[in-house]
């Protein structure tokens, strides 16, 4: 775990802070181009290499800190608008009227208390804060694999985990459509908590596998992951409309028994389904029947009938209807019980691409990390992004050298 200390904000900082939010209030301009960011990056070495990942969009001040130097400078021309010792500074969302770059050296920075590697960058649009770390693929994999699987885990399954969120992040590099980040942090893209997450056994599989993606036609795959399949993965175009992938086709799966959401069980009452669905449909009366239609073992259409009319969803939007963990995934079967349904189900999440808790029992059974991938991702192969090589994790390559922001060691 990083170690850095919490700054204190003293006289001298806060006075340096509230002159900063006063200059940085006057400062007009605009986005920068996705051409300048790549241009940055290679002038910074590590072209291709780089992540932007939107921690926070917020109409609420967000506070920035670190114990160590922080400079902050105009993203368009880098002219420097602060550098000196560290502490806390706000930013407000409509005070920040161009985009900066916020750097530390030898400590991370804090975004409202949590520690991340890299740079931080802040714009403002229509109103909101966007708060958005730039960091290394490997720096942002270690604050990834371990919230997205156990780091106690078989060595080839946390490999497996590494190269897969890498393969969807590069996808996304590739085909993203906000010209200020690639992905989000939370999962709506793949979990990323920063440094504080990050244990010595998750780093080691990052770096194992540094510029490994799994390809298909030459290029990274939306690489989809969830914890449990359940006996079998499913094909993507039967959970999410759009086009079928030929590398997200469903596979047996006899590997992931151990996980404790194997086979499940929950009540669903006709309250439940009419409260939750009113959120989104106006006038729904009470339930009157509902009605499962199966494909490949997962439920992918609903009906439900109340006293005012007819509701017909997909399986996924009327799962996602539902809290986090009342339909843990759609291959179940459902039981008429007095007050509603009984619910008797298997696995955990979409169904989609590599089942986590089969990748580990696969581990368990001798199999290495790319027999893992092409076993969840058929027609693929690992594939190495050739970006400027980042060398050691140790900040001590001259890559390294040349980003002063990035020398918070990775274990
Ligand atoms: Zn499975």
């Amino acid at each position: 775990m990083i170690k850095g200390r919490r700054p204190r904000l003293n006289g001298r900082a806060a006075a340096s802070a509230a002159l900063l939010v006063a200059v940085l209030g006057f400062i007009a301009g605009c986005a920068p181009s996705r051409e300048f960011l790549l241009k940055r990056s290679t002038e910074l070495g590590e072209d291709k290499n780089y992540v932007r990942v939107l921690l926070l969009e917020t109409t609420e001040r967000v506070s920035l800190s670190s114990s160590s130097r922080i400079k902050i400078s105009a993203l368009a021309d880098r002219k420097v608008h602060h550098d000196g010792k560290g502490g806390k500074i706000y930013f407000y969302p409509e005070k920040v009227r161009q985009p900066v770059i916020v750097e530390s050296w030898n400590s991370p920075l804090f975004v409202n208390g949590v520690p991340y590697r890299g740079a931080i960058e802040l714009h403002s649009r229509m109103g909101r804060l966007l708060v958005v770390n730039v960091v290394t693929m490997d720096e942002y994999l270690s604050g990834v694999v371990p919230c997205e699987i156990s780091s106690g885990w078989n060595v080839e399954a946390l490999r497996a985990q590494a190269v897969a969120a890498r393969s969807y992040a590069y996808y996304h590099i590739m085909n993203g459509t906000d010209p200020l980040y690639d992905l989000n942090a939370t999962n709506r893209s793949q979990v990323y908590r920063g440094a504080g997450v990050e244990t010595e056994r998750t780093n080691r599989a990052v770096r194992d596998t540094s510029g490994q993606v799994v390809a298909h036609n030459n290029r990274p795959i939306l690489a989809f992951f969830h914890s449990t399949c359940g006996g079998g993965t499913v094909d993507n175009d039967k959970v999410w409309s759009g086009q079928a992938l030929e590398y997200l086709r469903g596979v047996r799966c006899e590997y992931c028994s151990a996980s404790p959401h194997y086979s499940w069980e929950d009540k669903l009452t006709l309250y439940e389904i009419r409260h939750h669905l009113g959120k989104k449909y106006v006038g729904v009366g009470p339930i009157t029947g509902i009605s499962f239609k199966k494909d490949g073992g997962r439920v992918n259409h609903v009906t439900i009938e109340h006293k005012n009319g007819i509701v017909r969803l997909s399986g996924n939007d009327f799962r996602l209807f539902f809290p986090e963990k009342k339909i843990k995934s759609l291959s179940f079967d459902a039981i008429k019980t007095q007050d509603g349904l009984l619910l008797k189900g298997r696995g955990w999440g979409h169904g989609v691409g590599l089942c986590q808790w089969g990748a580990n029992g696969m581990a368990e059974r001798k199999a290495s990390y790319d027999q893992i991938l092409r076993h969840y991702y058929r027609g693929t192969r690992l594939m190495v992004i050739t970006g400027k090589p980042r060398g050691d994790s140790a900040g001590k390559t001259a890559g390294d050298r040349r980003r002063p922001f990035h020398d918070a060691r990775l274990k």
